[in-house]
């Protein structure tokens, strides 16, 4: 379940030179600046608009925004335009845009070494291999001769990329111990069109 809601904040705050409107009390109302903020899970998401309330210190009585007088509206308008949204009020923000940074970085780093290893097979690699829509299962290098690369089938098939760790858990009791040839120049090609999703490797 995802807990998204709106709360607000008080961000700036002034005292009337007006007359109260009910009490008539000259320089009893206090205007506070309220602003708005979308939250999920509570962290703070963005700034949403602000909002404002007066209250007399003497009658006690609270005005909010939209039964402001003329003159109050004016001061609150004032009052708004000088006040910005605290930055915190961006946090889920900020936190998404480094989440995305640190994953793109992830992935290139991901590509590389793949680029890489699937170059220069090694004995061992297991390959993540999709075989179809939903059908994924494992490849594991046998023994690399030449250009040619010997992999050993996973007798498991799974259709979630997720089931995939559960096939490796099993270490090497699932690999069928029938080998059949790849040629490094076709591991490129399985790479790049996505066939083979990715490479472990005993580093
Ligand atoms: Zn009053």
């Amino acid at each position: 379940m995802i807990i998204f809601g709106s709360k607000a904040t008080l961000v700036a705050t002034e005292n009337l030179l007006d007359k109260c409107p009910n009490c008539g009390t000259e320089r009893s109302v206090h205007l506070a600046v309220f602003q708005n903020y979308a939250h999920i899970f509570f962290i703070p998401l963005f700034p949403m608009g602000k909002t404002g309330a007066t209250e007399c210190a003497h009658c006690k009585q609270v005005l909010r925004k939209k039964e402001f007088p003329d003159h109050f509206r004016r001061s609150y308008s004032n009052l708004k335009s000088a006040s910005k949204a605290p930055l915190w009020t961006f946090s889920g923000l900020g936190l998404l845009a480094i989440f995305i940074v640190f994953g793109g970085i992830m992935s290139k780093q991901k590509d590389d070494k793949n680029a890489a290893w699937i170059l220069a097979p090694q004995e061992g690699d297991v390959y993540e291999i999709k075989l179809d829509y939903k059908q994924y299962t494992l490849y594991k290098v046998h023994e690399v001769v030449g250009d040619t690369v010997f992999v050993m089938p996973n007798e498991y098939e799974t259709d979630k990329i997720k089931g995939l760790r559960a096939m490796k858990n099993k270490g090497d009791a699932g690999f069928v111990q029938e080998f059949f040839p790849l040629l490094k120049e076709d591991l490129k090609i399985m790479l790049e069109s996505g066939e083979l999703l990715d490479i472990d490797r005993k580093e």
